[in-house]
């Protein structure tokens, strides 16, 4: 499949490409590693009249601990976290998400950012962001701002960015002390993309007890999410019998259903994907 022509821009600054996107508004898009936006425009599902290619803006691939935070510049690519020392230390659920991502070269290519920003409901990344409480850093010609990941994810495919910003860099806090992290997927099985995907981060107090948790769910609904219902469910308990509280993995969600996974099943793999990463996070926990 062949695109819509389109015009090619490579600026060599980033507020040269803040200043691109402004100009050309609706009719200009911003590419970063191309893995999820070149397919839609092979498709014609989207066809902008201009790119403006921040892939050589090296400036945005790091990740670096920073104010007792981790941040991460948006053109890191997913294999660059998975493979990083520091994050594996000090916030293993990106790790940890990031290598259930596609293959090699999908790895090798797409970026955070990029992820975030096309906010596809079946992407693995919203689900860390969420239950994480991210942070993503905008830059446009106005200035920047920060968006929690809560008000970031909208809908489908649809963000909190207003038009002309750019998503540079993310933040994440760090794994506390006696924590755990962990990532349960089920991948569709012919995309691989997630039917569903269940981040979570469990602290335990001095007794063994949950002090805190935090789950983020994507694949189920339009938009990743947060499971407060199974938080609470699990926060001040001793983390044994998860089905129980898993079982409020979906509570007030609407969930999507396609031909490979109806709103029913995914409701159910919601709660069997939370215990498994419940479980995960609370063994991990233990041994920190
Ligand atoms: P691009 O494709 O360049 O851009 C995507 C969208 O985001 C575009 O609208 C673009 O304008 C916008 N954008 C990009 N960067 C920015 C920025 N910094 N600021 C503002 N807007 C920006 N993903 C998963 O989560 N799980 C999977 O299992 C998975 N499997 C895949 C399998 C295949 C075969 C392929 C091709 C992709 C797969 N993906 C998967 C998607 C992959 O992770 C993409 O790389 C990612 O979704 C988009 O990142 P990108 O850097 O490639 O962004």
């Amino acid at each position: 499949m062949i695109p819509e022509p389109f015009e090619y821009h490579v600026p060599k600054t980033l507020e040269e490409a803040a200043q691109l996107i402004a100009q050309y508004g609706e009719e200009g898009k911003v590419l970063a590693g191309g893995h999820s936006l070149v397919p839609m425009m092979k498709l014609r599902l989207a066809s902008p009249r201009h790119l403006v290619d921040i892939a050589r803006l090296d400036g945005l691939r790091y990740i670096t601990e920073k104010d007792g935070r981790i941040e991460i510049g948006a053109l890191t690519t997913h294999y660059r976290i998975e493979s990083s020392s520091l994050l594996k230390e000090k916030c293993p659920l990106l790790p940890l998400t990031a290598r259930e991502i596609g293959d090699v070269q999908v790895r090798n290519k797409g970026t955070l950012g990029g992820s975030l920003a096309h906010a596809d409901p079946a992407a693995d990344w919203p689900a860390a962001a969420v239950a994480l409480g991210a942070e993503l850093k905008a830059v446009s010609t106005n200035g920047e701002r920060w968006i929690p990941a809560s008000e970031f994810f909208v809908d489908l495919m649809m963000t909190s960015l207003a038009p002309g910003e750019i998503v540079t860099a993310i933040r994440f806090p760090l794994l506390p002390a006696c924590s755990g992290d962990a990532y349960a997927k089920h991948h569709h099985p012919a995309s691989g993309f997630a039917v569903v995907g269940v981040a979570a981060r469990l602290t335990l107090d001095e007794k063994g007890h949950v002090k805190s948790a935090r789950v983020g769910i994507t694949g189920i609904a339009a938009a990743a999410y947060r499971a407060v219902e199974v938080e609470k469910a699990i926060t001040g308990k001793t983390p044994k019998n998860l089905q129980q509280a898993a079982s409020h993995a979906a509570d007030g969600i609407e969930a999507n259903g396609d031909l490979y996974a109806s709103a029913e099943y995914r409701v159910h793999l919601a709660a069997v994907y939370a215990e498994k990463a419940l479980t995960a996070a609370a063994k991990s926990a233990k041994q920190h």
